[in-house]
């Protein structure tokens, strides 16, 4: 009640003040370190323009916000792992904030400002960019990537093959038969969604959506690193934000087999439960299409970049259409189909919210060669899947299932150049070709049966000389 009648005679006065004189107020500090950027971010009480600019020796960052004054404590700052040593603050012209970062590397400056959102009020948002340094922490050896980047090309070629009506089986890949099978790891990138700025749903006990998908997504890459024959690329790894094209850049940088981007759902009744599983949408991808065949920078990035053994300058738009209808439709495929096998396992874990795989225009599914997926592990709207997404435990059943069906798909269908592939050709060929030694039988005997040299007998057998043993089992090598 007092405070009431108080506020009737104070909000007259506060009127009186000209609002072009009031100076904003910089009410709070955040900074978000990632790998390849750090942000900082200035809360204010009102909109402000900012001036930014580098100096060197020493290396330091200038921001000069125009009309505002400082109410934070600068010095409670977490600067580890950022590129700012030291904050500095003064006051410039009177009436200016005046911030110094003295840096620890060279920077390239980006500023912009937010509106205010359901978390934050009016933000001046200062990223501070590392040239040349890689969105991830810990990017694929430059072989494996090389052996992907082969594979890639073999596959684009085998669809021109059929886009222009020629039996694909006649394209031969680059081989590479003297060479030993590079048995490379399958890369599975993992995506916790949002982050930094972008808290994501929030539960109704304050559970934020960006840090449980954070924790899952580190559970995850810790089960497929720990799985034999997978590598996991953690989109980010840290509390700040990935642009969503950029989620599925690093996607591509890092040759993933599979991207899958973790979310937690939330609707603005508590009713709402379960989990669901998303690919991209037909209709989405085609429109996709036609903006990646508009674009000349992300056609060159597509054709260029991922694969630089076959050149499609010279080749028409429709063709150009035409691959990537083909790649968008085969991936979307594939997408549908480890979709299935996720829902599958998923649904023996929690409620499914839809029985099937749904579809939609999400942008970081919108990889025209990656097999993608988008998983809502539950609504952290719904007060019971709210506790349940920050236990432990079934974070980690959650992601369990999810990489489950990720490795039963590629399981069946391992790419040519991977550990997996090796493995089940291996099986294959011993089943069959093998020959256990009976008494008489020597080593010269059983290779000219066989219709193999001695010396390939040998040698698949790890034998020094030509002494074997009745009831020794040889593996028998294809003629
Ligand atoms: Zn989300």
């Amino acid at each position: 009640m007092l405070r009431r009648h108080m506020a009737r005679w104070v909000l007259p006065l506060l009127l009186l003040v000209p609002l072009w004189a009031q100076a904003a107020s910089v009410d709070n500090l955040r900074l978000w370190a990632a790998p390849d950027h750090s942000r900082l971010v200035f809360d204010l009480s009102s909109p402000a323009s900012a001036n930014v600019f580098t100096l060197e020796d020493p290396r330091r960052l200038v921001i000069d916000v125009a009309n505002s004054e400082l109410n934070a404590d600068v010095s409670r700052l977490d600067l580890s792992e950022s590129a700012i040593e030291k904050v500095r603050t003064g006051v410039r012209n009177g009436s200016d904030l005046r911030v110094v970062l003295e840096l620890s590397r060279a920077i390239e400056p980006r500023h912009f400002s937010l509106a205010p959102n359901e978390q934050y009020g009016h933000r001046l948002v200062v990223d501070l960019e590392y040239p040349g340094e890689s969105a991830v922490e810990d990017p694929i050896d430059p072989i494996e990537s090389k052996i992907r980047e082969q594979e890639i090309a073999a596959e684009r070629a085998q669809k021109e093959a059929v886009a222009k009506g020629r039996d694909p089986s006649t394209v031969s890949p680059p081989r590479q038969a003297a060479q030993p099978h590079p048995k490379r790891d399958i890369i599975i990138a993992v995506d916790a969604g949002h982050g930094g700025e972008d808290p994501g749903a929030i539960g109704p006990s304050g559970t934020r959506e960006k840090d449980v998908v954070l924790e899952m997504a580190k559970r995850m890459a810790r089960l497929i690193n720990a799985t034999q024959g997978f590598k996991a690329v953690l989109i980010r790894d840290g509390d700040y934000y990935v642009g969503l094209r950029q989620r599925t850049r690093i996607a591509r940088e890092q040759k993933a087999d599979f991207f899958v981007s973790l979310h937690a759902d939330a609707f603005n009744s508590p009713r709402p439960h379960g989990s669901s599983v998303f690919a991209l949408s037909q209709s989405g991808a085609t429109s996709e299409t036609a903006k990646w065949l508009a674009a000349s920078e992300n056609r060159s990035d597509l054709v260029g970049g991922v694969d630089g053994n076959l050149s499609l300058d010279d080749k028409d738009e429709v063709l150009r259409g035409v691959l990537l209808d083909l790649t968008m439709t085969a991936t979307l495929n594939d997408s549908l189909t480890i979709g299935g096998r996720v829902l599958d396992r998923m649904g023996r874990i929690n409620e499914l919210h839809k029985p099937r795989v749904e579809q939609a225009g999400f942008v970081v599914l919108k990889s025209p060669d990656i097999p993608s997926l988008l998983v809502e592990t539950g609504f952290i709207s719904n007060p019971e899947e709210e506790r349940k997404l920050q236990q432990g435990g079934y974070q980690q059943r959650m992601v369990e299932s999810i990489f489950g069906g990720v490795r039963a798909h590629f399981q069946r269908n391992p790419p040519p150049a991977s550990l997996l592939a090796w493995q089940r050709d291996q099986g294959r060929g011993g089943a069959g070709d093998e020959y256990r030694i009976q008494p008489g039988d020597t080593l010269s005997e059983i290779a000219a049966r066989h219709n193999v040299p001695v010396g390939r007998l040998r040698q698949a057998n790890e034998l020094n000389g030509d002494v074997i043993r009745v009831g020794q089992v040889l593996r028998i090598p294809s003629s």
